[in-house]
C-alpha cells in the first residue's frame, strides 16, 4: 500500500447535523491528488437524514490566501469553513476578530458555529466591556444573522498558510502578495 495513503477513519462528533439536529459523523484521510499536493479530505454526515458536506484541505504550506464570503441569507449558516491553525477570522461590519486558537489541528465548523462562538465570547466579556451599548449591538446583530433577519455582512479569512477553506461557490479567494 502506498505510504501516502491512510485508511479513511470515521469518527462520531458533538457537532449537531443543520437539518435534523443529530450527531455528525466525520470521515476523515489524507491523501495525494495527481498535480496536486497533499490534502486531507474531511466529511461530515449525518447517519439519519443523510446531510452531508466535505471540505478538502491542502496539508503543506501555500501562499497566503484572504477568503471573503457575503454572508446572505441562513442558507450561508450551514457553509462549511475549514480554519487553519494560522488563520485570523473578520467579521469587519461588527469589528469581530477571531485569532488563532491554540490547538495544533486546523477545525472545522460551519459559519454558524463561528457566528455562535463570537456571541458567546461576548458573554464572557459580557459587563467588563468598556462600551455596553456596542456590545448589545453586536449581540443584536449575530443574533440577527443566526435568525435569518440581519443585514448582509462580510466574513473574511486571511490565512497566511494558505489552507483555509470556506466551502461555498461564492467565496472568494484571493492570494495575499508579498
Ligand atoms: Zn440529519
Amino acid at each position: 500500500m502506498d505510504e501516502d495513503e491512510e485508511i479513511p477513519q470515521e469518527f462520531q462528533t458533538n457537532l449537531k447535523c443543520p437539518s435534523c439536529g443529530e450527531d455528525l459523523y466525520l470521515i476523515f484521510y489524507n491523501t495525494q491528488i495527481a498535480y496536486e499536493e497533499g490534502v486531507s479530505i474531511e466529511t461530515y454526515y449525518c447517519k439519519s437524514c443523510l446531510f452531508k458536506q466535505s471540505a478538502v484541505a491542502p496539508m503543506e504550506r501555500r501562499d497566503p490566501v484572504r477568503t471573503t464570503l457575503k454572508l446572505r441569507s441562513q442558507d450561508d449558516l450551514r457553509v462549511v469553513v475549514y480554519r487553519s491553525t494560522e488563520a485570523v477570522l473578520q467579521i469587519p461590519e461588527i469589528e469581530a476578530e477571531v485569532l488563532p486558537g491554540k490547538s495544533a489541528t486546523g477545525e472545522i465548523t460551519t459559519v454558524e458555529g463561528i457566528l455562535s462562538r463570537i456571541l458567546e465570547k461576548l458573554d464572557i466579556i459580557g459587563e467588563d466591556a468598556e462600551d455596553p451599548e456596542k456590545m448589545e449591538k453586536i449581540r443584536n446583530v449575530l443574533e440577527g444573522i443566526l435568525n435569518g433577519n440581519a443585514p448582509e455582512m462580510t466574513m473574511i479569512i486571511e490565512d497566511p498558510s494558505g489552507k483555509s477553506r470556506i466551502n461555498s461557490s461564492r467565496a472568494s479567494r484571493v492570494k495575499l502578495g508579498p
